[in-house]
């Protein structure tokens, strides 16, 4: 594999560019909006910079790696060379399902076909190509050039042979790929969604307040962050999909969305990203402060 197109350049799939061109393959970065894509440039710009600073990488390296790039708004000639395209565009079924359509019609009849979708059923997105044996999840973590874990995700028809490429692939990146099957939050939000769940079910139930029950999940568990610290970091619209899609998808109530989360995504506090959430977020300022809803 050379040549890899990422769709969508925003949050992921900037992180996504990066470490594929960092490991030296061809790269061509998707997006229906311009601005997005010179966003996601100057990102992974800032990045491989500080890189650069901690002496990680040598300026020429930065050079080379941002050299790999080269940036695109028509996805059909996008694809046309790839020998793997991995699509990170928004979180939303129909957009999906018709990026897979157009890949599927453009890209080169042995190109693999990845999504590093949280929730969406690969099946399901295999099922609007004709090539499902070639279709898989690559659900790469947040921040992507930090976090080591791939989930590969296989579908109902994706073929051992692509499955291994996968794995060997994500090895290539440096990361440690773990494969897994195509069922409601795959493995990683199965868990972890019903564990921030429960952690704002306990704040809503007045069990603790935020920074309490962020210092118990962190002192006593040993996680690098707390679980209301961490649904800001997502995204409290994201995790509130992500339990729908769980609750869909099983059909057990055990998965239902505490009302907090609702009422609060209602208010648009959806965490860093809208400047509130458990905590309020000011920008350059690192310090974490309560939100003035659940200052005690
Ligand atoms: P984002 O909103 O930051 O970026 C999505 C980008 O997709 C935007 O720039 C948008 O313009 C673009 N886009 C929308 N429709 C498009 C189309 N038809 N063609 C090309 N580009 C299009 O979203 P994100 O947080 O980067 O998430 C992307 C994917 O990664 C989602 O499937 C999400 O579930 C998944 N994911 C996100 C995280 C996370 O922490 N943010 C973690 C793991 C997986």
């Amino acid at each position: 594999m050379k040549n890899i197109t990422v769709i969508g350049a925003g949050t992921m799939g900037n992180g996504i560019a990066h470490i594929f061109a960092m490991n030296d393959f061809n790269v061509t970065l998707v997006d229906i909006s311009e601005q997005a894509l010179e966003k996601a440039i100057a990102t992974i710009d800032k990045n491989l910079w500080r890189m650069v600073a901690k002496e990680k990488i040598s300026e020429e390296d930065k050079t080379e790696t941002i050299g790999k790039i080269t940036t695109s708004t028509n996805l059909q000639e996008a694809v046309k060379n790839a020998d793997l395209v991995v699509e990170a565009a928004t979180e939303h079924e129909e957009t999906k399902l018709n990026i897979f359509k157009q890949m599927d019609e453009f890209a080169p009849g042995d190109c693999i076909l990845a999504s590093n979708t949280s929730s969406i059923s690969i099946t399901k997105i295999a099922s609007v190509t004709d090539r499902p044996s070639q279709v898989i999840g690559m659900h790469f973590m947040n921040p992507v050039p930090v976090m080591k874990l791939v989930e590969v995700i296989r579908g109902y028809a994706t073929s051992d042979e692509v499955t291994s490429k996968i794995m060997e692939v994500s090895k290539q990146l440096g990361k440690v790929p773990v494969e897994v099957n195509d069922y409601p939050g795959f493995v990683a939000n199965r868990i972890l969604m019903p564990m921030i769940n429960e952690a704002i079910y306990s704040l809503y139930e007045n069990v603790a307040g935020v920074e309490e029950i962020d210092t118990v999940m962190k002192l006593g568990m040993a996680h690098p962050m707390g679980p209301l610290q961490l649904a800001d970091f997502i995204g409290l619209d994201v995790c509130l999909a992500i339990l729908d899609v769980l609750v869909d998808g099983f059909g057990n109530p055990k998965y239902a969305a505490c009302p907090l989360l609702k009422k609060m995504v209602t208010a648009g506090k959806l965490g860093r990203k809208s400047g509130e959430g458990f905590y309020k977020y000011q920008e350059g300022s690192k310090n974490l402060t309560v939100a003035p809803t659940f200052v005690k």
